[in-house]
């Protein structure tokens, strides 16, 4: 089978594939069904399925769709993962565990965050303890989500955010939009003020499924970041965490980047998915990595978030000018390409198998 089929062009059509291979597997599934309708009006679930034994003391999770428009990548990977036969024969005392579409909302309606406005992957915090405060965002915030989406205020709007890069640099303004915020709940990368039914539902599958574990290892697919096609191996670890050496050991030093030390193409982050693993599975030690799929340039990626948001605080999601930002926002996520698809492939599986391995490897 072409490796282009383990993809999908919608969230439903994403979740019958997955389903559909479970069921042919002899996989059964768990469904977790969330609490809005999708843009097809379907039902919207995290579906997840298990391979290996119920008292395996080592574990490995993957997960689609964190960022919601970024699970068709996510998807395929799993879908081609289950048919091409990846965990036939896992080292004994494993288990793979497939966590389908996390963020099952933002995958059907073409959003990076989930249904309350939330990036999943900055809600994992304390929410009784004070927020950390993101002062470019604040200083730019009238610039990154404009009340108007005309030409005008776009160029405006870009004129403000290029001064800024100049004035400190281009990291700077991108941890300023992507490094997370808690103070405008209608903004972009807004982290939550409460914990979001993907998260709660995050660590009641890794709760379950790593009770008997003494190593998770996790794999969360990401896109949008980096050159097209290329999988940067993002280390969800402190660079002085036991996590980050065991990660090195088993996808190579020369694979593995940091956002501690800046050899990432992603901006330091708070209040990201690991903390939220790491809680889920206390007794277990963790080993976790984001492979992030380059699209397109940064500055267009983070424009068509810019306009999404727009959409949905001003916008009409039925008119011209909506379909246009959503087509924009699915295809900085998604080039939809068969080279992009390949490469994509490649690099998961093989990721996959190292993670395995560093797993068995394991005392
Ligand atoms: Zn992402």
């Amino acid at each position: 089978m072409s490796v282009t089929n383990h993809f999908s062009a919608t969230y439903s059509k994403a979740r019958a594939k997955f389903l559909e291979t479970c069921g042919s597997l002899g996989l059964a599934v768990e469904h977790h069904i969330h609490p809005e309708l999708g843009r097809e009006g379907e039902e919207l679930a995290t579906d997840v399925a298990r391979f290996g034994p119920e008292d395996a003391d080592r574990v490995l999770f993957t997960m689609s769709a964190t960022h919601g428009v970024e699970g068709f990548c996510g998807s395929g990977a799993q879908i081609g993962a289950l048919r091409s036969g990846l965990y036939d024969n896992l080292p004994d005392g494993m288990a793979a565990v497939l966590i389908h579409a996390i963020n099952p909302y933002g995958f059907s309606w073409l959003r990076r965050v989930t249904h309350e406005n939330v990036d999943l992957n900055r809600n994992h915090l304390d929410h009784a303890a004070p927020y950390p405060v993101n002062q470019g965002y604040e200083h730019l915030r009238g610039a990154i989500c404009p009340q108007e989406w005309t030409a005008q205020a776009q160029t405006a709007a870009r004129a403000t955010l290029d001064a800024y890069a100049e004035e400190h640099d281009t990291m700077a303004l991108q941890g300023a939009i992507s490094g997370g915020q808690y103070s405008h709940a209608e903004g972009l990368f807004f982290g939550g003020h409460d914990t979001t039914w993907s998260a709660r539902t995050m660590h009641d599958v890794v709760a379950k499924h790593a009770a008997g574990a003494r190593h998770a290892g996790l794999i969360d697919y990401h896109t949008g970041l980096g050159p097209y096609g290329y999988g940067e191996l993002i280390s969800d670890h402190l660079l002085d965490d036991p996590g980050h050496d065991r990660l090195v050991a088993w996808l190579g030093e020369a694979d593995v980047t940091n956002t501690d030390d800046g050899s990432s193409a992603s901006a330091p982050l708070t209040g990201v998915n690991s903390l939220g693993i790491a809680r889920a599975a206390p007794h277990a030690s963790l080993t976790m990595v984001t492979p992030e799929f380059g699209t397109s340039p940064v500055d267009q990626v983070l424009d068509s978030l810019r306009a999404d948001c727009w959409l949905h605080n001003h916008g009409e999601l039925d008119s011209d000018q909506g379909r246009a930002i959503k087509a924009e926002i699915r295809r900085c996520f998604y080039p939809d390409a068969d080279d992009w698809k390949a490469m994509v492939f490649e690099r998961t599986s093989v990721t996959e198998r190292k993670m395995i391995a560093g797993l068995a490897a394991q005392a």
